[in-house]
């Protein structure tokens, strides 16, 4: 019988990826052993080996030295483990940042965002003199929209200022360089999952400024950096799919996103499709239909098979409107509208023709019925 995965046409990539097979199979065979990377015998020193294997490799796409990557749970952690370091000194962040990031400090300042999604670079400079934070979080990629934001320009800004600058790269990884010096960034967070390696299984990239950052304390991991057994397996994974990122085809995956847009506008006219001119990730496209609520139309493509979200559901399962396009100062309309479709490692172009053709049918629907209340 075929799992919901085989059964669906699966377009939700930002959410997270289904997990790549040489991750699987190298996690498969590592999960049964007894593999405590702290001890000292022969089961302990290789799983040390198969963390610093996967350390490098972090490295070497961070263009740091294996001694600054922190292996954690999830880019959750990093984000908090960097901001509660931070939480009694002045903080900027974007108001576009992940609900981690914007939770873990509830008190910071944020910085607004242009009609195109993308940080406002006058405005954070005027912030950054009123304000002298310590810190600036922005995001490398965001999650719903996929704009790229101008991090060279922002760490600029930083360094004038005084600011150290942290970086969300969650969506970034395998879409864009993500190297420390290219973004300007001392802390940056990243994380598996979202590359087609394992849940639960993430890393903070630590810059040159001398500041290690910790939320776990207790067991000496990770250099002091970050307390608890290590996940080998979970670790072994997410370097078994940084290897894979080599075998991605982000061209092909752009010219699909492109033919869904176009097949999305000529299907349904009245679509919104966010951000179309702003530098995007190959593999975002975010859209609403304004005034039909997400949650019918994210119910409507899941009866048919097709997973997608608006980019913004927590962990309740309950759909949001979107906090992103609220900042970049949409209506609740269309913020209560968008619909996010993400492509991947294992997207094939019949997935995105299957998806329009639905798409229609379910617009057809929508329409007709809106037709009838205004009637
Ligand atoms: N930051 C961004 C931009 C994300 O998209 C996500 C995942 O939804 C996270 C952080 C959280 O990552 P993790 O699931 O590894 O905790």
């Amino acid at each position: 019988m075929l799992n919901n995965y085989e059964k669906n046409i699966y377009l939700d990539y930002n959410a997270t990826a289904p997990l790549r097979p040489a991750a699987n199979a190298l996690m498969n065979e590592l999960l049964g052993r007894p593999l405590n990377a702290s001890a000292v015998h022969g089961p302990g020193r290789e799983g040390r080996k198969h963390i610093e294997a996967a350390r490098q490799k972090l490295a070497d796409l961070c263009g740091v030295t294996p001694g600054q990557v922190v292996f954690n749970s999830g880019a959750t952690e990093a984000n908090n483990t960097v901001l509660k370091y931070f939480a009694e000194k002045p903080v900027l962040i974007s108001a576009i940042e992940h609900p981690c990031v914007l939770e873990s400090a509830p008190h910071a300042a944020r910085i607004p965002v242009t009609a195109g999604g993308v940080v406002d670079l006058q405005k954070l400079e005027d912030l950054l003199k009123a304000e002298k934070p310590a810190l600036v979080s922005v995001m490398a990629v965001n999650n719903e929209s996929g704009v790229i934001q101008p991090l060279s320009e922002i760490s600029a800004l930083c360094k004038k200022y005084g600011a150290l600058l942290h970086c969300d790269a969650v969506q970034a990884v395998g879409r864009i360089p993500i190297g420390l010096t290219e973004l300007g960034a001392d802390f940056l967070s990243v994380s598996s999952h979202k590359i087609g390696g394992p849940q639960g299984v993430g890393a903070l990239v630590l810059g040159l400024c001398g500041m290690t950052p910790v939320l776990l304390h207790g067991g000496g991991q990770e250099r002091q950096a970050r307390a608890g057994t290590e996940n080998v397996a979970g670790i072994a994974g997410f370097g078994a799919a940084l290897d894979a990122l080599g075998n991605d085809k982000p061209e092909q995956l752009e010219t699909w996103r492109d033919k869904l847009e176009s097949g999305l506008q000529q299907a349904s006219p009245e679509t919104i499709i966010h951000c179309q001119d702003a530098p995007r990730v190959c593999n975002t496209s975010f859209f609403s239909l304004p005034g039909v609520n997400s949650e019918t139309v994210l119910m409507g493509l899941d009866l048919e098979n097709i997973a997608v979200s608006n980019g913004s559901a927590c962990s309740s399962g309950k759909v949001k409107a979107s906090h992103v396009l609220k900042a970049m100062g949409h209506d609740d309309a269309v913020a209560g509208s968008a619909i996010r479709v993400s492509l991947g490692w294992d997207t094939k172009e019949s997935d995105i023709d299957a998806f329009l053709q639905i798409w229609s049918k379910l617009y057809d629907r929508i329409k007709r019925r809106m037709d009838k209340q205004t009637a």
